[in-house]
């Protein structure tokens, strides 16, 4: 049996299309390993978001030219949104003759017809056309057996300034509803606690199908299925999260009660030069609709930091918008250049060691904020879904609530992949503590 190394970069949905791409591998008789020492295929499945996330693929790519000479019948292929680019495509073909295909995000179909004419000898092989064809059944491989992630919609039509996902994933398309609750239902049946619903701007799902589904209503069919198991969704533009969307989130058992709300700056002249396309006020509006819900509510957030002529004064607003709604959790970025986008040619006079400083600023007062708002949950019994075992802690395991926060406790292995009452008791800056209450 021939095997295979697929390597996958970057964003959830990226990993996703790995897990198909490996679906696709399977049925062709490939089984998987994780030495591509040993491999006869290899796969470099791209991400283009940052550039020296590419860097360091071709400096992968360029290390492989060893193992190729060791064994010439080994096959070389680069997927992922690296590959969408028509100049990045062409440096592959010219500069790295190691490499024997090249699949677009959106050919990922139309791999086993490349890896035949390969594996017969027709020399370099790519296809990075745009297909519509995602209701192809292909039977993913999982990397996990209990948390699976469902692709809704594919690519994007926002163009914030500092991003390159819109050139290299093309705009909005959904997929089929019905394709969708299918999935999910099969994957319920087969055993999975946790459904995740991605996409790069999951509220605008159907927006381009006529008289198709609203992705609250989505979420209200989802939430019907029968099964003990949780639907997230990421990511959540703050431009298109809507009441209705807040509504079903309350209304749905099913639904997580989390919500991401990428804010990216406290600022609105920073969100304006972003094209963000709401202000910070208009966020706090959406921010104040949840809490009127439910003062204690999950909110996780992006944030960009260093954006090109960001001021004090901008850094400081998103100070106080971090404070203000104070969420459990942020993610947060340091602005890179990105090249073949519009904030790559904004001038960008702030110094990378003035970046750094606010950097560090920024998540010192996260930290606090975390240790001080986790505490609302001592005292209350949450829902996890047992993760893993924890790291440095023997005979402790790791999990997250429905709320979206990371619980440690005493726990044997075999509880992993279920679902657990932990009663918390304790609470740090970045997960929360406590006791088990029913296996
Ligand atoms: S919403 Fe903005 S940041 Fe997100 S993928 Fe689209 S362009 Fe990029």
């Amino acid at each position: 049996m021939r095997k295979a190394y697929v390597r996958s970069f970057g964003c959830q949905l990226n990993v996703s299309d790995g897990e198909k791409i490996k679906g696709l591998l399977k049925k062709m008789g490939y089984s998987f390993t994780e030495d591509e020492n040993e491999a006869d295929l290899i796969i470099l499945n791209t991400c283009a978001v940052r550039e020296s996330a590419e860097d360091r693929v071709f400096g992968i790519v360029g290390s492989m030219k060893k193992l190729k000479e060791r064994k010439p019948s080994l096959i070389i292929g680069i997927a992922g949104c690296m590959t969408a680019q028509e100049h990045i495509a062409e440096k592959i073909k010219k500069s790295y003759p190691q490499v024997d295909l090249v699949l677009g995000t959106s050919a990922i179909n139309a791999l086993p017809e490349l890896l035949l004419d390969c594996l017969k000898g027709a020399g370099f092989a790519a296809d990075i056309s745009e297909y519509d064809d995602f209701s192809a059944a292909v039977e993913q491989v999982r990397d996990s057996s209990f948390k699976a992630s469902v692709p809704i919609m594919f690519g994007c039509n926002n163009f914030c300034t500092y991003c390159i996902v819109p050139y290299v994933r093309g705009r909005e398309r959904s997929r089929n509803a019905q394709d969708i609750i299918s999935e999910v239902k099969e994957l319920v049946r087969s055993g999975y606690k946790e459904i995740m619903l991605l996409g790069q701007n999951v509220n605008s799902y159907g927006k381009d199908i006529s008289g198709g589904m609203s992705f609250p209503q989505l979420l209200r069919e989802l939430d019907k299925i029968e099964g003990d198991f949780v639907i997230r969704f990421m990511s959540s533009h703050p431009k298109d999260a809507s009441h209705e969307l807040i509504d079903t989130i309350f209304e749905c058992d099913k639904v997580a009660n989390h919500l991401h709300l990428p804010v990216q700056s406290g600022s609105s002249d920073v969100l304006r030069r972003m094209n963000r396309n709401y202000t910070a006020g208009k966020y706090l509006d959406i921010v104040d609709y949840i809490y009127s819900k439910d003062p204690d509510f999950s909110l996780t957030t992006d944030l960009i930091v260093g954006f090109p002529d960001e001021s004090d004064e901008d850094f400081e607003a998103t100070l106080d918008i971090i404070k203000r709604v104070k969420y459990d959790n942020i993610y947060s970025f340091i602005y890179s250049k990105r090249s073949g986008t519009k904030a790559a040619e904004m001038p960008d006079p702030i110094s990378d060691e003035v970046k750094g400083q606010r950097m560090r600023r920024l998540l010192e007062v996260q930290r606090e904020i975390s240790t001080e708002h986790y505490k609302r949950f001592i005292g209350r019994t949450l829902r996890v879904l047992v993760d893993d075992r924890a790291k440095k802690k023997p005979g402790f395991l790791t999990g997250k609530s429905n709320e979206f926060i990371i619980v440690e406790f005493e726990g044997d292995a075999s509880l992993i992949g279920k679902f657990v009452d932990v009663e918390i008791t304790g609470a740090m800056n970045w997960a929360v503590t406590g006791r088990l209450k029913t296996p």
